[in-house]
Order: C-alpha cells, then sequence, then structure tokens
C-alpha cells in the first residue's frame, strides 16, 4: 500500500512541522516528472494485477481460525526464494498493512495482446503455491476481503491482547498492535492518523438485523482499560482501528497508457466504473463476528483512515485547521482529468490555491492542475528523519508520500523520475475474490473494457455526484441485484464526435443535457433491449472482430460469463454466498453473531473452494471446469455469452 522507507519515524508533532516542507517539495518533484515526461507518446499498453491475501491457521481440535502474524517472514522467504535470487522471476511480493496480509504481483507486467489474457490466472496460482509452501501444515494462504471475526477476543495467532492506551499505535479495544505489520510505516501511519484526527477513528458498519437480533443493538465496551467505546452507535458494529479498514483485502489492477492524455481519459471513464465492478465483486459482510448490512469494504476502510480533525469534518468552526474537508483521504475520486469530463466536474474541489497558482503558472492545464492542489490539501501522514532532504530532480519522494495516501478509487500515477515505467492509472474499489479463477475474471473484464473504452472511444462519463451516488449503492446489501445506479444511456460517441464534444464543452456551447438513468448491474452488465446494449454484448463484438486463438478465446468466454452470471444474479457474489453460508449454519442462532465455530465452517469452505477441493455451483455455476482453466476447453467452445 505504498512507498515503503527504512528509518526513523516522527511523530504527527514532528511530522506536521514538516508538512509545508513536504508539500513542497512534492510539488517541486512532481513539476519535475511532469516537464520531463509530459509529451512522452509512444508508451505500450501494459498492465498488471495486485491481490492480497491473508494468512490463516486451522485449529481442527478446537474448531478455530486465526490469522497468523507471521506475514513479514514469509514476505522475507518468498522475497528471497523468488526475485532476490532471480529479477526474471514470474512472482513479486510486497508486505501489506496487517502483519497477517501479503501482497503478490506478476513479476513482470502483462503486456498488450490477447493471449497474456491466457497466463493470468497461471500467475496467480502460481502465488498461491509459492506462498503455500512456506507455510506449515494447518495454515493457509487466503483471498477473502475481511476476515469475518477481525477484532474478537483471540483472533490472531499467537494470541495477543489489545492495548488501548496513548503510546500505542491504534489504542483499540480490539484490535492489538502486534496485528499491524512490524515496518514502522504501518504502526506510524495508524498512530499519526489518530494524532492528527485528535482521536481514535471510529468505524460502525450497519448491523444486519436477524429475527434474534436484539433491538436496538447496543454492545457494552470495556471503559476500565479504554474509553468504553463512546463512539459506538446503535444499531452499528462498532470499530476503533485502523485494521479493520486496511487490514481487508482487494484486488487491484494497474494500467500504462501510452501517454498522458490516454492515462487522464482512462482515469475518468474507469471512475465511472468503480461502484459497477465494486457490487460486481461484493465480499466482505462480516465485521468483528457480526453480520453487517453492507457487503464491501469501502466506507469501513474510509473510515478506518479518515485523520481528519473535528473542524474539518464540519462539526466545530474553522479555527486551527485552513479547510473543511467533506471526505476521508480514503474515497472515491473528486474530479475528471480529461477535457471531456470538466462538465461533469459538479463536486465542491477544496484546492490549495497557492500550489494550484503554481502549477498553472509552471504551464500545467486547469484540470490537472486542480487535481493535484486537491490532493495536496492533506497533510503527510508519516516521514522518516532520514528522508526530509531530498534531490527532487532525482527523488519523487515528498509527491508520493501525499499521492500514496490519498487512496482514492482510482489513482493517477506519473512514471517515477529516471524510469521507463510510462504514465498510469490505478482501478481500486474491487473486492478480492476466494479463487484465481474469478480475481482472474474480475481483472480480465476490467482490462478488456480497457481496451474497448480506448479502440471504440467510449463515453461513460456522468456527473462525478452520480457516481458518488453509485458508491453508496454499491456497497449495501445484495445491490448487485437490488440496486439502481446511474449509468449513462449513450455511451457510442464514436471517433470525432468525443472530440467534437470536448471542444464544444470546452467553448461552452454545450450544455450537459441529462443523458444517463438509472439502471440494475443486470442491465449494465448484460444490456437491455431499447435501454442499454450492455457491457458484455460490446466486449463480444470487440472479442469477435479481434484475432484471438482459441484456447485464449475459451478462457475470456468463461471469465466473461461469470460477470454476466454475477450481474444477472444467477450466480452468487462471495457475499451473498456467505450470508447464506451463515444463515443456513447449524449453529448460527439467527441473532447476526458469527462463532468461532461458524467462522472455522465458512473459511474451511472457503479454503477448500480456493484450492479446487470443492465446488460451488452457487458461485461458478454447475461442473468444475469452470475453476479449472486445464479442462476440456474445447468442450465449451460452443459456450455462448
Ligand atoms: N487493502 C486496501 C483495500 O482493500 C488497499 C491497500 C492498497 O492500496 O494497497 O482497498
Ligand atoms: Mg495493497
Amino acid at each position: 500500500m505504498g512507498l515503503l522507507t527504512k528509518g526513523s519515524p516522527l511523530s504527527w508533532e514532528e511530522t506536521k512541522k514538516y508538512a509545508d516542507h513536504v508539500r513542497k517539495h512534492g510539488i517541486l518533484q512532481f513539476l519535475n516528472i511532469y516537464h520531463k515526461v509530459k509529451e512522452r507518446q509512444k508508451d505500450v499498453l501494459k498492465w498488471g494485477d495486485e491481490v492480497e491475501y491473508m494468512l490463516l491457521s486451522f485449529d481442527h481440535i478446537n474448531q478455530k481460525v486465526r490469522v497468523v502474524l507471521k506475514g513479514e517472514e514469509i514476505l522475507d522467504v518468498l522475497q528471497h526464494k523468488g526475485e532476490k535470487t532471480n529479477p526474471n522471476h514470474p512472482t513479486l511480493w510486497r508486505p501489506e498493512y496487517g502483519s497477517y496480509m501479503i501482497e503478490g504481483t506478476p513479476g513482470q507486467p502483462y503486456g498488450g495482446t490477447m493471449s497474456e489474457f491466457n497466463t493470468v490466472q497461471d500467475n496467480m496460482r502460481k502465488r498461491r503455491q509459492e506462498a503455500s509452501s512456506a507455510l506449515q501444515q494447518n495454515e493457509a494462504i487466503c483471498t477473502v476481503t475481511s476476515f469475518p471475526r477481525l477484532g474478537c477476543a483471540g483472533f490472531t495467532l499467537p494470541e495477543c491482547l489489545p492495548t488501548p492506551v496513548e503510546r500505542g499505535a491504534s489504542k483499540s479495544l480490539f484490535f492489538p498492535d502486534e496485528a499491524i505489520n512490524g515496518h514502522p510505516r504501518f504502526s506510524t501511519l495508524t498512530r499519526n492518523i489518530r494524532h492528527r484526527r485528535g482521536e481514535k477513528v471510529a468505524i460502525n458498519a450497519p448491523i444486519f438485523k436477524d429475527v434474534n437480533t436484539p433491538s436496538p443493538f447496543i454492545e457494552k465496551f470495556p471503559s476500565s482499560n479504554g474509553d468504553g467505546g463512546k463512539a459506538a452507535k446503535p444499531d452499528h458494529i462498532y470499530m476503533d482501528a485502523m485494521g479493520f479498514g486496511m487490514g481487508n483485502c482487494c484486488l487491484q489492477v494497474t494500467f500504462q497508457a501510452c501517454s498522458i492524455s490516454e492515462a487522464r481519459y482512462l482515469y475518468d471513464q474507469l471512475a465511472t466504473i468503480c461502484p459497477i465492478a465494486m457490487a460486481l465483486s461484493a465480499a466482505s459482510p462480516f465485521y468483528r463476528g457480526y453480520v453487517s448490512d453492507i457487503d464491501c469494504r469501502w466506507g469501513v476502510i474510509s473510515d478506518s483512515v479518515d485523520d481528519r480533525t473535528q473542524e474539518e469534518r464540519g462539526l466545530k468552526p474553522l479555527k486551527n485547521n485552513k479547510y473543511r474537508i467533506s471526505k476521508s483521504r480514503y474515497d472515491s475520486i473528486d474530479s475528471y482529468l480529461s477535457k471531456c469530463g470538466e462538465k461533469y466536474n459538479d463536486l465542491d474541489l477544496i484546492v490549495d490555491k497557492e500550489i494550484y497558482k503554481q502549477l498553472t503558472k509552471e504551464g500545467i492545464d486547469h484540470l490537472l492542475a486542480q487535481h493535484v492542489a486537491h490532493l495536496f490539501i492533506r497533510d503527510p501522514l508519516t516521514l522518516f528523519e532520514e528522508k526530509i532532504h531530498l534531490d527532487d530532480d532525482n527523488e519523487s519522494d515528498h509527491f508520493e508520500n501525499i499521492q500514496s495516501t490519498n487512496w482514492q478509487t482510482m489513482r493517477f500515477k506519473p512514471p517515477p523520475p529516471n524510469s521507463e515505467i510510462g504514465w498510469r492509472v490505478e482501478f481500486r474499489p474491487m473486492e478480492v475474490q476466494l479463487t484465481d479463477f474469478e480475481n482472474s475474471a474480475y481483472v480480465v473484464f476490467v482490462v478488456l473494457l480497457t481496451r474497448v473504452i480506448l479502440s471504440y472511444k467510449l463515453d461513460f462519463l456522468i456527473p462525478l455526484s452520480k457516481v458518488d451516488e453509485n458508491m453508496k449503492v454499491a456497497q449495501k446489501r445484495d445491490a448487485v441485484r437490488q440496486g439502481m445506479f446511474y449509468f449513462r444511456k449513450d455511451i457510442s460517441k464514436a471517433g470525432n464526435a468525443v472530440v467534437e464534444e470536448c471542444d464544444a464543452a470546452q467553448n461552452g456551447t454545450e450544455t450537459c443535457a441529462e443523458n444517463y438513468t438509472l439502471m440494475s448491474i443486470d442491465t449494465i452488465i448484460n444490456g437491455k433491449e431499447g435501454i442499454f446494449p450492455g457491457l458484455i454484448p460490446i466486449l463480444n463484438s470487440y472479442l469477435e472482430s479481434m484475432e484471438v486463438d482459441v484456447d485464449t478465446r475459451c478462457t475470456i468466454l468463461k471469465y466473461l460469463k461469470l460477470i454476466k452470471k454475477r450481474a444477472s444474479g444467477e450466480l452468487m457474489t462471495i457475499a451473498r454466498w456467505m450470508r447464506e453460508f451463515i444463515a443456513n449454519h447449524p449453529d448460527y442462532q439467527k441473532d447476526s453473531v458469527i462463532t468461532d465455530k461458524i467462522n472455522y465452517d465458512l473459511l474451511m469452505k472457503c479454503n477448500n473452494i480456493a484450492n479446487e477441493l470443492t465446488e460451488c455451483p452457487e458461485l461458478f455455476g454447475p461442473g468444475c471446469d469452470k475453476i479449472k482453466l486445464s479442462g476440456n476447453k474445447m468442450a465449451s467452445l460452443n459456450d455462448t455469452l
């Protein structure tokens, strides 16, 4: 989750003194990069995925599953066996927030050819195997978005007690600091967010009210050692640590565009897809041992890293702070970056005016300048003593410091200084799925979508305020079947039309006629006669026009079929499947409580599914050839989408 620097981290009080210094040099670093590479044109389309994993330990005797706090140890083993031995090793491993987490990516980015879609799942499988081989018996590496009993008594191995004391990192009643990655970046982020905010973070996820759930649902928390959970809201699952959010796993995709303008175009277009892809990937219905009423992690993470003071959140008049800020640092994007997007920028955008002026004076256009000046309203959250004074021509740590702690649905990434890497955009909303098959399917779906967006010059833009409304709907329980999302009706402004429209927007001649309407995910993905063509049918016609070898085509068809059926509700999302699993568990008391035994059974099942030891037709449809790419592919060639 961003830059790792070794050294001595500064406290919040010390970091704060350098906030202007970091911003000033961060902007200089950005400008240096921008001026050097703004004209770069011929970078090729490349892309890569990031999968976040959890390490679990199954206690078969006591029928209990816990997160194992040995991410760093495993990471060390994997890096030594991998990239440190062979620079061309097919996988790369990185640390993640939880000390029970690791992140894996392909060793090299994928290129632009279709046949590479056929290697994604193999690479993910390799990662799973590599990581599994570094584990002990009864341990497993799982791609679950949220651990259902995170923060419950004894949820870690070794068992660690939370220590809600001021000198700790999160001061949580539930989440021990030992469950935070041991690299000082992570605990410093945690502590400095709390100190900047002036109080602990507070997360309240609505509880799912089952027939026996107490109503109102109110929990008592210890006050002898702690604050009694005073920020807890009735009818909500209360959580009080960054780990409840950043300790969740996701699936991300990064694209390299051929130029800065293509990157800006993709950034905008994909921003509208974020809520849709998130709802389709919904996989996190449980928090701190309870069934919640949400299906996605997004809002939980957002609150878990919300460093805004009471003044910034609008709870007190502004006195010590500069701005009222409407969102957490982890949230949806606030402005489009391409010319076509300009007229849909309808959110109030707070910018650092001085920075905006400086950027425009340096020749940066309004849209990019306001984007950067908006990111830079934030303070740096961590700073290492050894990394205060940098060479702004050749380093970008101060820029990255602010940039990488703005965790938005999309991220626009300038090339690192002096590198071959081009302008990139990162697609960040998706929840990680149980199997390599599903994760490959979601990733390939998004990558293919970028291909059709670019080849057909599609236009999905709607006012950003509507995308924000979609983000809220997307997290609700069963949003895939029940949610209605604003989506553009006419997306096929082919070729010149897009350019013309942009010019018109520039001249202010086009008024923003309502070109969008509310649609279900089924309509958006599969289409509906007379309303919307559907993304999958568009991808299909694109595929038909491409030369793709039989094997690859077959793989892609399987992936798209999964997306299609998840969208129509014929197949379940992970979240819905998990809810049904719990509801049907013989121990479940219909009281929204997930006991150790229920959790154990659920995660055993998840792990068996991921390792292809059991089928799960509710998630994949009948027959296991949906999971095994090695199966008889020719047989399913006739499958129509
Ligand atoms: N785990 C975070 C999430 O679920 C993302 C962290 C990162 O940016 O790598 O969104
Ligand atoms: Mg990550």
